[in-house]
């Protein structure tokens, strides 16, 4: 189980992950967690930049797709913002709702990557589906139980980092 807590690559933000990144890689759907990866938690919509980051990604033929395991309307209301269909209460790490996001997309795992900020929602789930996983740090850790939870897992990517 730790080797599936591996990311395939860590970066700060998603405006790291550019469309040459993914193209060189053959991947043709990007899923995006929403909270604290897209966005902080809370009510606000996507930002200018993070839209003119999606658009760059369309533009290279990639799909981006929000599977977010929040139950709030919210994550609706942001995938439409945002101009991308979505999953919500995606009961990550489990891999079902992941492969049929891939399915709807016409994807397949080898095609898709999965990018998010938690080790045991996001980047478990993805390396259980046999897709990319990709660990971007929180946006934010101003609740305690957040930071918290970050420090836990910071301590399963050492661990995982030494298999
Ligand atoms: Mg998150």
């Amino acid at each position: 189980m730790l080797n599936k807590l591996k990311p395939d690559y860590i970066f700060d933000g998603v405006f790291d992950i550019t469309p040459e990144f993914l193209t060189s890689r053959g991947i043709i759907l990007l899923m995006c967690d929403l909270d604290n990866t897209l966005a902080p938690y809370g009510g606000k919509p996507p930002s200018r930049e993070l839209i003119e980051w999606k658009k760059s990604l369309n533009d290279a033929g990639i799909t981006v797709f929000i599977v977010s395991n929040t139950k709030k309307p919210r994550a609706g209301l942001f995938a439409k913002q945002f101009g991308v269909d979505y999953i919500k209460h995606a009961k990550k790490p489990r891999p079902e709702n992941i492969l049929a996001a891939i399915q709807a997309c016409g994807a397949a795992p080898q095609t898709s990557a999965l990018v998010g900020d938690q080790l045991l929602t996001d980047t478990l789930g993805a390396n259980k589906c046999g897709c990319t996983s990709i660990l971007v740090r929180p946006i934010s850790l101003n609740n305690p139980l957040y930071l918290l939870r970050n420090l836990a897992e910071k301590a399963f990517l050492r661990l995982a980092r030494r298999i």
